[in-house]
């Protein structure tokens, strides 16, 4: 059984909550203090707006925290404004970022609320024709050599993996795939 929690300061919490409990064989928690990462296997960063999450992990004391459960090993999931946090670098904005990532992240990347749009994607070793929704989505502008870039949309890279943290521009737990998260439990 896989402990997973999920960083519930602001955005997407409760959906991923819905779709790990449909997934069975994983125990899910909430984390807001640094002490709720100690028996997690990994921990999932949501989409919602990345400057105000970047607040609240700062004054919840979480940002060193963080930085050394990605360093233990354990998986981390970074979705949308999740994978702003996780990269090292961010145009349009001034957020201290987690810096778990080798990559430069182009912050609503492909515009405003009004050019949100679902797609389908095909992924190597993950699925074929997998939803995909995308909400002022950001996309990632340079990759390091040790990141892999796993799928691409109008040829911006949207989700990468580097190690244990795997991060897309997209919100995979606001449809019924759950190959995505699955990929992640696994990775954990
Ligand atoms: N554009 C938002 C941000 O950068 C992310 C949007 C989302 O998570 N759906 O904070």
């Amino acid at each position: 059984m896989k402990q997973i929690g999920i960083l519930n300061l602001q955005g997407a919490v409760s959906e991923h909550i819905t779709m790990l409990n449909h997934m069975g064989n994983i125990h899910v928690s909430l984390v807001q203090h640094p002490q709720q990462l100690a028996t997690l296997d990994g921990l999932i960063i949501p989409g919602g707006e990345s400057t105000t999450i970047s607040r609240l992990i700062k004054q919840n004391g979480l940002l060193t925290p963080i930085q050394q459960f990605a360093q233990q090993g354990k998986g981390i999931l970074g979705t949308c404004a999740g994978l702003v946090l996780c990269g090292k670098a961010t145009t349009h904005s001034e957020v201290e970022l987690l810096n778990l990532m080798d990559i430069c992240v182009e912050r609503n990347g492909f515009g405003r609320q009004i050019n949100s749009f679902e797609t389908q994607l095909d992924i190597p070793n993950i699925g074929q024709h997998i939803p995909a929704v995308f909400i002022r989505a950001p996309y990632i502008a340079k990759a390091g050599e040790n990141v892999q870039q796993l799928a691409f949309v109008d040829q911006h890279c949207i989700m990468a993996q580097q190690n244990n943290i795997l991060v897309c521009a997209f919100h995979p737990e606001l449809t019924n795939d759950n190959c995505i998260m699955q990929y992640f439990v696994d990775l954990c």
